[in-house]
Formats: C-alpha cells, structure tokens, sequence
C-alpha cells in the first residue's frame, strides 16, 4: 500500500497515525509545528524526536512532494512560476503574484485540464491527471519555504478545481485550519469554468469560499464554440446555483471574462454579460487574451479595452481589469502547461 503523505494529512489523521505508531500523541503536534510554522517537511530535520522515532515516522509517511523543481523570474521581479515535476513524471504550474501590501499564489489544482476551453493553454495540453491533496499543499508550502509571505490563494492555475473537488477542498480545509497556515477563507477564491455537481456540492458545505465563474461568453448560443463545458453545463442553470450559493453563503463572486477579438467584445456580448452580472450582484474581471502561439485567438486592442469597461461602468457594475502580470515567463492566467509543450 502507498504511505499516506505529510502535506495531505488533516490533524486528526495525523494523530491516529501517531497513535497507531505508539509514538507519544504530542508527537502529532510537534510534526505540524515543524511542517507549518518551521516550513520543515523532512524527517531528519525534526530535531526535537528522538532518532527511532524520526526513522519510525520516515518508514511510514512519505514526505517528499516532486522531483524536480524549476523556477522562472519575471523581469520585473513581481511574478515568478513554480514548475514542478511529480513523480510520475507529469508538470504542475504555480505562481507567485506580488503586491503592494500582499502576495497571492496561483494554484493549479490538476495537471493539463479535461475541460478543454478553446482559449486556454492548459486545455490545449489536455488533462493528465488529478492533483492528490499533498500535491496542492505542496505548493503553498514550496512558496512559503522560499520565503513567500502567501496571504492569498487563487484556484486559478491548471485545472478545473471543481472535478478534483475532494482533493482540491481536503487541501483548502488544511490550509486554513489554525494547526496549517491559517490562511483565511475569504483570502481563497476557487475559479470555476461552471461544473454544475461541485457548485452543488459547493452549496451545501459551510466552507464559504469565494467564487470566480469564468463566463467566456454570456450567450448559451455563443458559449460552446469557446467553452465546450456548456453542453453538458447550461450557463443558465449555473447561473441560477450561483445565485443560490450566493444568497445562502454571501461571499464575493467575480465574473472572469477573457476578451477575445470578434468573439466576445461585441455590444451585445457585453450587455448580456452586464446583464449576468446584475443578476448574480457579482463584480466583472476583464482579462484580455494571453496569447499564445497554440491559441487560435487574439486579444482586443487596448483602446477596445477600456471601452469595454466603460461600458461596464456606466452600467454600474464594479469592473476591474487583470493586469498582465508575468507574460514574459508565460506565467499569466491560461499560459500554464508551457512545460509540456
Ligand atoms: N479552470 C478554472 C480555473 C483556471 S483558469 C476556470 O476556468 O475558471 C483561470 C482563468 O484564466 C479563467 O478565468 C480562464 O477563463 C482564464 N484564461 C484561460 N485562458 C486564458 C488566456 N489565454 N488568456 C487570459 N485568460 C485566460
Ligand atoms: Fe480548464 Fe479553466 Fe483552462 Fe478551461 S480555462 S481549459 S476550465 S483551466
């Protein structure tokens, strides 16, 4: 049998674990003290066990997370993209994106995507496999050792988050417990293409996460040429569990809308977005196309742009626009899976 994993280990499993070992039940907490406060994960290192014990500990749980590791530098210093090889040899993306006064980190939560949304790199690579929750905690974790002061975390990486959805909430659950990193619930926000079971799901639990729905376009008849996930997943039931999840859980919703030139930056497109928009009390996130020489679109000219959201203004809908933040290391939103390629 596999031996369970440090970084997927809830407290509670820990301690059974310790216990079951015959260890000294304080030993559970001296192991996440060293994991999450100490950003150690190694067994050798846990100086305060005793040699038998960090051996025992060593044959049982397994505490190493990838094989290799890459990191890529933007220029300006601001982004830098975490390329990691796992064991079975497939590559997950991560990003750390700093602010002024905080830094987020762009988790991926499968590696490649099955979703296959026509202007998105990472559907374009297709979809390898789940992330296993040590995985995802991993690379909050890789971040945070390196000295990434993470008080943000975006599920907006590689993958659809929603079909990992027990991996992907076990990861959040232990990232925000105060034994984690205690990273709080409204700092995390899971982006969704609107997989209508894991919005289901996402209603009843009391996790209270904030939500971005990627739109691509707001007309079921236009949808599908961009975002096959449509077919199977009407915009308009999506919309109506959002609103549901909305007024039950009162969290922030963000529409994320990729421009794409001729494809969604018409008049009607926008209002019909607007239109969502007011429905769901949610703010718009415009994102201009990254492109990419594997992505048959362009992005709207600036001018557009910024007509766009005027636009979106004057219809008094809180519009932000994304920032183009780590282009040049391929590290912006739908750039991820340059590794396989
Ligand atoms: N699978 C989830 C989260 C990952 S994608 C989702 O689709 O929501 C994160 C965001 O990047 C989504 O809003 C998606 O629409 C956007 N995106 C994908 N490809 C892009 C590209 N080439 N340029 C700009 N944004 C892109
Ligand atoms: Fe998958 Fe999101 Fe990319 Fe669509 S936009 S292919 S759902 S990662």
């Amino acid at each position: 049998m596999d031996k369970p994993h440090l970084l997927g280990l809830t407290q509670e499993e820990c301690q059974h674990l310790i216990s079951e070992l015959g260890l000294p039940t304080f030993t559970a907490k001296q192991i996440l003290d060293w994991v999450y406060q100490k950003k150690v994960s190694d067994f050798e290192s846990m100086s305060n066990l005793s040699k038998a014990n960090r051996e025992k500990l060593q044959a049982t749980i397994d505490s190493s997370f990838y094989k290799s590791l890459q990191l890529f530098p933007s220029k300006d210093g601001l982004a830098i993209k975490y390329v990691f090889e796992l064991t079975e040899g497939q590559k997950v993306e991560s990003v750390v994106l700093k602010e002024k006064t905080y830094t987020t980190l762009c988790v991926s939560s499968q590696a490649g995507c099955p979703v296959d949304c026509k202007f998105c790199l990472t559907g374009v690579v297709g979809f390898k496999r789940n992330l296993h929750t040590h995985e995802i905690v991993g690379q909050i974790f890789q971040a945070m050792q390196d000295g990434h002061q993470i008080s943000h975390l975006v599920f907006m990486g590689m993958g659809e988050p929603l079909l990992n959805y027990d991996n992907v909430m076990k990861a959040i659950d232990i990232l925000q417990a105060p034994y984690g990193f205690n990273i709080s619930k409204r700092k995390i926000t899971v982006s969704t293409s609107g997989y209508i079971a894991g919005i289901k799901r996402l209603i009843e639990t009391d996790r209270k996460l904030n939500l971005a729905f990627s739109v691509g376009n707001a007309n079921p008849a236009k949808r599908p040429a961009i975002m096959p996930i449509e077919n199977r997943n009407p915009i308009t039931e999506v919309a109506k569990l959002l609103n549901t999840y909305q007024t039950k859980h009162n969290r922030k919703l963000t529409l994320e809308y990729t421009l794409l030139e001729g494809k969604n930056d018409e008049p009607e497109d926008i209002r019909d977005l607007i239109a969502l928009a007011k429905y769901l009390r949610a703010k718009i996130n415009l994102i201009n196309l990254n492109p990419h020489p594997k992505i048959p679109f362009k992005p709207v000219p600036t001018k557009v742009l910024h007509k766009i959201k005027s636009w979106i203004e004057d219809a008094r809908v809180p519009v932000t626009v994304r920032y183009k933040k780590g282009q040049d290391i391929s590290a912006a939103c739908g750039q991820l899976g340059e590794s396989y390629l």
